[in-house]
């Protein structure tokens, strides 16, 4: 804007300097703006009608839309859609598919947040859930399987036990009936698995781990594979494959497989409206230019270090699908490509005593609730995420009162190996009456 000197002193605050010169900035603009102005006075109706150029940051924003391309293309899906948690992206995920009465099949080894949506929230909007136990069974899959059912839901690393999702055998089994699988692929990161490459129609992730990378911002992303088939699935998503209110043209119609992307970017996300901060974006899409390194230097030490672990006495098990001793090991092989991930728990012999004197003595390792961290974190889920279910549920998820999750930064690994012998031995010295105590208090 030139600078207008005969105007008064509030009116040159607001308007003078407010645009930026026109350059070329190596790095992703941050359009940290509410919205943006229209150079013609007829753009305004074009973009209130077609949609075209940026209007409103809750409608789209130049540096979530960069992100956005950026996420779909690793994902290798057609478009994706960024929002301001990973519990944003899962909610807008599901909501764009389900209708009051609708049912969802879901893996029961999930992340907590995803359980109490589902149990304590979609639950009240009339969608029901069935958990299935054996995940590793597409036949338990397709045993809840109703009439009603319109998703099937699974992470591709699951949450605490570390099994690894057969990805293709439970895409298969919703494909006989056209209901989608969304994995959440937050624990592998697309750069060692890409769940549409394997029949998932839809992948979420909690960007606020991985993708982000250094623990500063959360986000959430969900990414499509724009392949609707309105002939297999229509009647099971009427809304996608209707006409608009007005009579014209609907999301099929108009988007052929990218009907339900489109129906979320347009008719669901701007509605509930998780929208994410450019800023937020920007670090997100920072975060993911180095992606394949520390993926690959995480899995790397977190593979080492679960190797030195499950040789200690102290150490009752450890649930990593790098071990060849995990029951989904086989799997993790298939799936997985360049690491076998970074999370994962250890239990330790005695009990929640040794736990806690574990997470004390921990001096590189920090202990806090996050995961995907360039640094190493520790958590115990008996006494926090896990706290609210049954001992036996927590049992049966793999979280035990000596559980602790670790997740593997892309520090040095002697380092984290001599941290965390020093916590095991810290661990080793509390009172062996202890051993009988079998409960999370
Ligand atoms: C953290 C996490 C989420 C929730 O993501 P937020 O960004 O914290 O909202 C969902 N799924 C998994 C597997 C997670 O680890």
């Amino acid at each position: 804007m030139t600078r207008v000197p005969e105007r008064g002193f509030a009116t040159r605050q607001v308007h003078v300097g407010g645009d930026a010169a026109h350059a070329t900035p190596r790095a992703t603009p941050i359009h940290l703006t509410a919205g943006f102005t229209f150079d013609a006075f007829e753009d305004a109706a074009v973009h209130f009608g077609a949609g075209d150029g940026w209007g409103y940051t809750r409608t789209g924003n130049p540096t979530v839309d960069a992100v956005e391309r950026k996420l779909a293309s690793l994902e290798g899906g057609t478009d994706a859609i960024l929002l301001a948690s990973g519990q944003a992206a899962i909610t807008v995920a599901l909501l764009g598919l389900l209708d009051a009465g609708s049912h969802i099949v879901c893996s029961n080894h999930i992340y907590e947040g995803t359980r109490g949506l589902l149990v304590d929230n979609l639950s009240r909007l009339g969608i029901e859930t069935t958990f299935v136990d054996d995940i590793a069974d597409p036949s338990a899959w397709r045993a809840a399987i109703r009439p009603e059912t319109r998703v099937l839901f699974g992470e591709s690393i699951a949450n605490a036990r570390n099994d690894v999702l057969d990805i293709a055998a439970i895409a298969a089994v919703g494909d006989e009936t056209g209901i989608p699988l969304v994995v959440d692929n937050t624990f592998a990161t697309p750069y060692l698995v890409r769940p549409l490459e394997h029949g998932a129609a839809i992948v979420v992730h909690s960007a606020s781990k991985f993708l982000a990378g250094q623990g500063a911002v959360l986000g959430g992303v969900i990414v499509d594979d724009g392949a609707f088939d309105a002939a297999r699935a229509g009647a099971l998503f009427p809304h996608l494959v209707a006409r608009d209110r007005d009579g014209s043209a609907g999301l099929w119609e108009r988007h052929g497989g990218r009907a339900r992307v489109a129906h979320l970017r347009d008719g669901v996300a701007p509605r509930f409206g998780p929208t994410p901060s450019p800023l937020n974006a920007f670090l997100i899409g920072q975060g993911a230019e180095t992606l394949s390194l520390r993926v690959e230097r995480q899995s790397a030490n977190a593979l080492a270090v679960a190797r030195w672990l499950s040789d200690r006495p102290e150490v009752l098990s450890v649930d990593h699908a790098g071990l060849p001793t995990h029951p989904t090991h086989h799997l993790a092989k298939r799936y997985l490509r360049g690491g076998y991930g970074s999370v994962f728990t250890l239990t330790l012999r005695g009990g929640l005593p040794a736990a806690k004197a574990f997470v004390e003595a921990l001096q590189v390792v920090v202990h806090m609730t996050h995961l995907g961290d360039v640094r190493s974190l520790v958590l115990h889920p008996g006494t926090t995420s896990h706290a609210g279910r049954s001992a036996q549920e927590r049992a049966a998820a793999g979280v035990h009162p000596g559980t602790l999750r670790l997740s593997i930064g892309i520090e040095d690994v002697d380092d984290l190996i001599a941290d965390l012998a020093g916590a095991l031995a810290a661990a080793a010295t509390v009172d062996t009456d202890s051993l009988a105590v079998d409960v999370v208090a």
